[in-house]
Formats: structure tokens, sequence, C-alpha cells
């Protein structure tokens, strides 16, 4: 099971895959699969059953959950993707470093 270091609201780029170089926010982490869903990333049709919100049903694009080994972090300060390490910051809380810049975000 790999490890998640990427959680719900980061922005990450795709390292593998025909998706590869694709970057977007995680809409949902899977810890459990050791997966996460990427917006914009993996869409796939899918046939949808009329329901309430969607009276029509039909075919709708959906993100279909990727393997967390094949996204990497985007660094909020360098903007590059990046490993993560971890520290504690002045208030002791646990924070991810930026292996490349160095920042704590
Ligand atoms: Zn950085």
């Amino acid at each position: 099971m790999p490890k998640m270091n990427v959680k719900k609201g980061d922005l990450v780029e795709v390292i593998s895959g025909k998706d590869k170089g694709a970057r977007g926010k995680v809409l949902r982490a899977l810890p459990s699969e050791g997966r996460v869903v990427v917006e914009g990333v993996a869409m796939v049709k899918k046939a949808m059953r009329p329901t309430q919100a969607n009276p029509q049903g039909g075919i709708v694009s959906q993100e279909a959950p990727i393997y967390v080994s094949n996204v990497m972090l985007v660094c909020p300060s360098c903007d590059k993707a990046t490993r993560v390490g971890h520290d504690w910051n002045d208030e002791g809380k646990k924070v991810r470093v930026c292996k490349k810049c160095g920042a704590q975000f």
C-alpha cells in the first residue's frame, strides 16, 4: 500500500499514463485504495440513469480514481511537481516540505 502524501484540495501533476503532464486538484482521496480522484484527469464516460438531479440521464463524463503513485504533488511555492518531506513548524504542527525549494506548506 503506497503511503498517501496527497490530500483533498492539493494540486497534483500526473507523472505517468495517458494523462501524463496534466495537472488538477484532488477532488477525493481514497486512502484505503491508495487512489485519488483528480479534477479533469482520467475522464471516463458513464451512462447515468435518470435521477431527480439529472432527469434526462444519459452519458456524462466523470473522473475515474487513479493510483496515487501516478501523481506528484505540485509545490505551491516553486510550481514544480516534487517529492515532499515532513517537518514541524514553529507551532509544532506537522507541515510538508518541498524537496526542491524547501518551502513549507
Ligand atoms: Zn517548491
